[in-house]
This record gives structure tokens, C-alpha cells and sequence, in this order.
């Protein structure tokens, strides 16, 4: 069936054969978390993908298979994240940037959009560099900006000023929150004014959290198979996207990181429809949810809506 994906990372996402053809090895132990055994191994599959994506050319075309991926997992719409001053070793960030654009424009039947992530351990200037980046190129296939990274360490309450600037400024935000800290954070997030949450699911950790997600008709952007990766939770059923569901949460399905958590939305659906029984009309559903929460016109929404 065809679908829509709102949170998907690019450096977690990278082709493993054309990786493979860079470095003369086989990359897949490097870049893949199945096997971690805690959030610090997790993590360090990230280090080779940031290596890897130094150069225009490793850029566009790392960016032109994720894009041939998503039209093989029959997706219609995704927003694409990453940190462009992640990639700046050997060229300038507005090079990345286009780079990225031009591997992406190369992929027919999916429309893909990026979002720039600010990181939890960046100074404020730093993230401020990232917000006036993601106003520069708002509406060249940049839709928005999200923050991202060390959540536990790093708490949302200390980025207040710089989503009063992104609000200021009007540009649409995401925010990754109640993932590796509580509710509490979820509810930062939310004061902050935001309409998406990037995973959320431990939000169920509080009843008034949960009011407030229904109340302000926030999506959560919920990644099963990642939250498995990073220790969240032990197994599909445990993850409480099904008790988020029935308390009247809009819950969207993502993979987070393709190639660190080995996964597509294929095998995502499948997951869930074994564990908690989901049919097309479920993920027919949260398809709806993920084109409402997009960061696109009313017009592209009704043409997507008309295509599922
Ligand atoms: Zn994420």
C-alpha cells in the first residue's frame, strides 16, 4: 500500500552496497544496530554514515538511493532529516544542502522533503546557524526544523529562546521528545507550541500529557522498531502505541533510520499488524495522520490524500 513517512533521518539511512563500494568493505556491522547492546553502541553507527557524507558526489547520490528505497517501499511523501553542519569537513553547507536537493529531484513518484535538525549539544549559536539556514532555503524542498540528539542529557526546557526565534520567524518545527526522558519533556515541547513530536511515546507516562497531545490535536511521530534499538522497550507489543491510539492521540508509523535499525515501512506495518492486529484500514489511518501533520500546502495535502 502507498505510504507517507515524516520522521526519517538521512545519515541513519544510507545505502549499504553503494557504502560498501566506497570503502571496499562491507559496512553493514559498522552501520546497523540490531545487535547493540546499549544506546552508546547505538549511537556509534551514526559515526561511518557521517564520514561517508563529506562529498557532493557521496551526498547526491546517497540521497538518490534513499530516495529509490522509499519508492520501492511505495512511499508517496516523506520529510527526510539531517544536521547539515554535520557534513561541512570539505565543503560548504550550502553545498550539502543542494547536494542533497539535487540527488533527491533525480527520484520519480516520491516527493521527498527535507527537515534541518538542531542538535541537543550545539551551543545556542550554533543551532541559531541551523534556524537561519532553515529559513534560507524554506520552500526549496526545505519544510521545517526539528531538534534532535542526546534528549537524556540535554533537556528540552533549555531551548526555549531558540523555538521562540523559530516561531518569530514561522518556520514549522517538529520536536524529538519523551524518548530517552520522560513526559516532562513532551510537555516542554508542547509548551514550546509544537504540533508534531518526534516519537512521544512516553507520554503515556502521564495522563495529563496525554490531555494536552489530544486537547492541542498533536501527531506523535512514533518509530517501533527504533525504539527497540535503543532499549526503549523489549519488544513490539510493549511499545504503547496502541494505548496511544485508543486514548485518541494521532500516531503516525516511521522507521526513524533505515539502515540502523534494518527496516523499511513494509517491515514496520508487518510488525504491527502481527502484534496488535492492524489492517489496511489502520494504517489507511495513520497515513491520513501523517499528510495532516506534514509540512506542506493544503493543496499538496488533498493530492496526496487523493493517491492513497
Ligand atoms: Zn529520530
Amino acid at each position: 500500500m502507498k505510504k507517507v513517512e515524516l520522521h526519517l533521518h538521512l545519515d541513519g539511512s544510507l545505502n549499504l552496497e553503494y557504502a560498501k563500494k566506497l570503502l571496499g568493505r562491507d559496512c553493514k556491522k559498522e552501520m546497523c544496530s540490531t545487535n547493540s547492546k546499549n544506546l552508546k553502541e547505538y549511537l556509534e553507527k551514526f559515526t561511518l554514515p557521517i564520514k561517508l557524507l563529506q562529498d557532493e558526489e557521496a551526498i547526491e547520490t546517497f540521497a538518490y538511493l534513499l530516495g529509490k528505497e522509499l519508492q520501492e517501499d511505495e512511499v508517496i511523501y516523506a520529510e527526510v532529516r539531517f544536521c547539515p553542519l554535520f557534513h561541512i569537513e570539505k565543503i560548504p553547507v550550502d553545498n550539502v544542502i543542494l547536494a542533497i536537493i539535487k540527488g533527491f529531484e533525480k527520484v520519480k513518484n516520491v516527493k521527498i522533503n527535507l527537515i534541518f535538525c538542531m542538535m541537543r549539544n550545539f551551543s545556542f549559536e550554533k543551532n541559531l546557524e541551523i534556524i537561519n539556514l532553515t529559513q534560507k532555503y524554506l520552500g526549496n524542498h526545505v519544510v521545517g526544523i526539528d531538534l534532535a540528539g542526546d534528549e537524556a542529557n540535554f533537556k528540552t526546557s533549555d531551548f526555549e529562546e531558540l523555538f521562540k526565534i523559530i516561531r518569530k520567524k514561522q518556520i514549522p518545527y517538529t520536536i524529538h521528545a519523551g524518548e530517552a526522558d520522560g513526559a516532562t519533556s513532551v510537555m516542554k515541547a508542547i509548551e514550546f507550541g509544537t504540533k508534531r513530536i518526534g516519537h512521544g511515546v512516553r507520554s503515556i507516562e502521564d495522563s495529563e500529557v496525554i490531555k494536552e497531545l489530544k486537547e492541542k490535536n498533536i501527531t506523535l511521530e512514533i518509530c517501533p522498531t527504533s525504539n527497540i534499538n535503543t532499549h526503549l522497550y523489549k519488544t513490539i507489543k510493549e511499545n504503547p502505541i496502541d494505548k496511544l491510539r485508543r486514548l485518541g492521540i494521532k500516531v503516525t508509523i516511521n522507521t526513524d533510520n533505515r539502515t540502523v535499525s534494518d527496516t523499511n515501512l513494509n517491515k514496520e506495518y508487518q510488525l504491527l499488524s502481527e502484534c496488535f492486529g492492524y489492517n489496511e484500514n489502520d494504517f489507511l489511518e495513520f497515513n491520513l495522520n501523517a499528510i495532516e501533520a506534514a509540512f506542506i500546502s493544503k493543496e499538496e495535502k488533498e493530492e496526496l490524500k487523493s493517491k492513497l
